[in-house]
């Protein structure tokens, strides 16, 4: 193994470029971004970043001088093309090709977008990048109100900085509650209340049926004045985010013949079929054993760091630590912070404890714990991860009797 080629600058491939130097590999590094400038962190870009006036360099990861201390050929803007799987090269936008030993894929993925009448509109937005951030930004600060489409993550940590600023902010999703995919119906209903002591407005099983500008038009170029819903009802908006959930970029791969199903298939060495290509990161569906499904495919920086981690050790010393880390999350709403430990289920039994803003809901599985949702309760979330990790607890039966001390229960 002398060259290793990375495609994806973005979280996991930088993390994974940064943990072969610090296990001590010796040979080449090339990682390659279709992004200008260095690798960043997303999470601050519907967070601080998105509230605040800092500049984009904040965002960086490492300074450049990182990249040139320990070796590592950052090829940006730079986009992969093709992947020639019997000649070990891949083809770049520039024409060059790329000899590779082992090739990391870390594409990430990219936001779902809506193709319904009036999306050309400006003022509609899609938060993924640093521009597309820098772009929101600057349409907040003269916006008076915003319509978010999709109660999930990024949309409810835009709609809480939105309404800080003083915007009259209305949440529309299709499902009948908040962030339904990700977590319990008891934590969904304290966030959502959170945000509506905020003067936030929800609209649930909302079926949108196009933007409007103000005449009623939807011309491309004009300005986006409206949400129009199937019941012919219209939600004012002089700016829209849509915030639908993400596809992973696996056409790359697809095109190679590797396999691909919701993310680039690999095992739990993260090797795709072909054993000289990996996959990492939010593009990558492996196998768990947490949640209810033998496989999955996850969007998280936990995720992103665990895997580049461990791919690191496997391709340093041929093997990786022993279990399946604890999924980990955690989303800034305004002045929730929210922190989930595991993966829940859709039939999951729960117990409840605290307020809107201090609150904990335990999920169970045939009376285990597996899953612990916080807001604002940094402690027990740690106590979380230690406790599902090693499995001691507490059962559903104590829960229910009132053991909700988590920190206690460690001891
Ligand atoms: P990415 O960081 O997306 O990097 C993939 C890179 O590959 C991108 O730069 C992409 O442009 C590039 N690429 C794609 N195709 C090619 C190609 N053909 N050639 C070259 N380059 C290519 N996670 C959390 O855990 N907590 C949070 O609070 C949180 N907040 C978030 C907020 C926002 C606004 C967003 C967008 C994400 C957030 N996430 C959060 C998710 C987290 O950022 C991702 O899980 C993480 O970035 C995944 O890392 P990755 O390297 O797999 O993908």
């Amino acid at each position: 193994l002398n060259r290793l080629v990375i495609l994806g600058a973005g979280h996991a491939g930088f993390a994974l470029a940064a943990a072969m130097r610090q296990a001590g590999y010796g040979g080449s590094v090339t990682l390659v971004g279709d992004e200008p400038g260095l690798p960043y962190n997303r999470p601050p870009l519907s967070k601080a970043y998105l509230g605040g006036t800092d500049h984009e360099e904040t965002l960086h990861f490492r300074p450049a001088r990182f990249f040139e201390e320990n070796r590592i050929t950052l090829l940006a803007p730079e986009r992969a093309l093709r992947i020639d799987r019997e000649a070990f090269k891949v083809e770049l936008a520039s024409g060059r090709s790329l000899p590779y030993d082992n090739l990391v894929l870390a594409l990430g993925a990219r936001n779902r977008s809506l193709a319904i009448p009036g999306s050309e509109l400006t003022g509609i937005f899609s938060l993924r990048s640093a521009p597309d951030a820098a772009g929101l930004r600057a349409a907040l600060a003269g916006a008076r109100s915003a319509a978010v489409i999709g109660a999930g993550f990024v949309g409810l940590e835009f709609a809480a900085t939105a309404a800080a600023r003083g915007l009259a902010v209305t949440v529309l999703d299709a499902a009948p509650r908040a962030m339904s995919r990700v977590v319990s119906p008891e934590t969904a209903a304290a966030i959502q209340r959170c945000h509506e002591s905020l003067g936030t407005r929800f609209v649930f099983n909302a079926q949108i049926t196009g933007f409007k500008a103000r005449d009623g038009t939807a011309s491309p170029g004009d300005r986006v004045n409206a949400v129009r819903l199937a019941d012919d009802t219209a939600v004012q908006a002089d700016l829209v985010l849509v915030g639908i959930g993400a596809a992973p970029n696996g056409e790359l791969a697809e095109a190679c013949g590797l396999e691909v199903s919701n993310g680039i298939v690999v095992d739990n060495g993260y090797r795709t079929r072909d054993p000289a290509i990996s996959a990492i990161g939010d593009c990558a569906h492996g196998p768990t054993t947490h949640g209810h499904a033998r496989s999955h495919r996850l969007e998280s920086v936990q995720n992103a760091n665990d895997s580049a981690r461990r791919l690191a050790q496997i391709l340093t010393t041929g093997a990786c630590d022993a279990g399946d880390p604890i999924p980990w999350f955690w989303s800034d709403q305004g002045k929730m912070k929210l922190q989930i430990a595991g993966l829940g289920g859709p039939n999951d039994a729960t117990v409840t404890t605290g307020s809107n803003a201090d609150h904990m809901t335990m999920r169970f599985r045939g009376g285990r714990l597996i899953c612990v949702e916080t807001i604002n309760r940094a402690g027990d979330h740690m106590a979380a991860r230690r406790l599902i990790a090693s499995g001691i607890g507490p059962s559903l039966a104590e829960a229910q009797a009132g053991a909700c001390d988590l920190k206690a229960a460690l001891k």
